[in-house]
């Protein structure tokens, strides 16, 4: 899409979206250019579901202010390189995968701002961890030393009809609440990442505080 077009998009997102509801730019795909108007348009995080992909962009743009979200499926392979490419990982779903990035964060002294990924359609061949697993697996969490638990997120099925998403949105936010409610100590509830081009103001509404969100901004994906 053109440069302005994408400003113009980004600046219409943030004008619509509620105070205190954070934007992902979910910018697979992109181009450097496309990438650098939309964080010259206000873009503060970018969510990016590839390492290799991730490297490169940040060559291309060098230095600019904006933080990395990952939010794709990260190999076990590849944990040692993504905890120095990004401020948040929100695509955890097991111990093994946590304890991994808690051991590759431990060697370069740093502490990784993490959420579960919560597969809330129980759908057996997606990423993350059913809705009833969550807390067990945020309790074992918590041992780790150089991981924080900051909240959740989830995709949902995909349908048709994104009103249809909602009861899934609900169930992750219940859950969410739940969370917070059990006052664990070590867990900070602060983020629940839901919602993408098309479920966003859906998402919002049962209660996310962070969007993904990539057509919307850059047009559709070219591949
Ligand atoms: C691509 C992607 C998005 C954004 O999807 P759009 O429909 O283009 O807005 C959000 N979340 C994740 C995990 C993605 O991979």
């Amino acid at each position: 899409m053109e440069l302005q077009h994408i400003q113009q998009a980004v600046k219409r997102i943030f004008r619509e979206l509620p105070s205190g509801i954070e934007l992902v730019a979910a910018a697979k795909t992109r181009t450097a250019a496309e990438v650098k108007a939309a964080i010259e348009a206000g873009v503060k995080i970018l969510g990016y579901n590839y390492i290799q992909e991730t490297q490169k962009i940040q060559k291309e743009l060098g230095n600019m202010d904006v933080k990395w979200h990952f939010i794709g499926h990260l190999q076990r392979n590849k944990v040692k390189i993504a905890v120095n490419l990004f401020e948040m990982i929100e695509t955890v779903d097991s111990f093994e995968l946590a304890s991994i990035i808690n051991q590759e964060c431990q060697k370069i002294n740093k502490t990784m701002p993490v959420l579960i990924e919560v597969n809330s359609g129980r759908e057996p061949n997606k990423a993350g961890v059913f809705p009833e697993a969550v807390v067990n697996l945020a309790r074992k969490i918590i041992t780790l030393s150089n991981i924080k638990l900051e909240g959740l997120m989830t995709m949902g099925p995909f349908l048709d009809d994104p009103e249809q998403i909602r009861p899934f949105f609900r169930e992750t936010r219940l859950l969410f609440d739940q969370l917070s409610q059990l006052k664990i100590p070590g867990i900070e509830m602060k983020y629940l990442s839901m919602g993408m081009s098309d479920s966003y103001r859906i998402a919002i509404e049962e209660g996310a505080n962070i969007v993904r969100i990539g057509t919307k901004l850059f047009g559709e994906r070219r591949l």
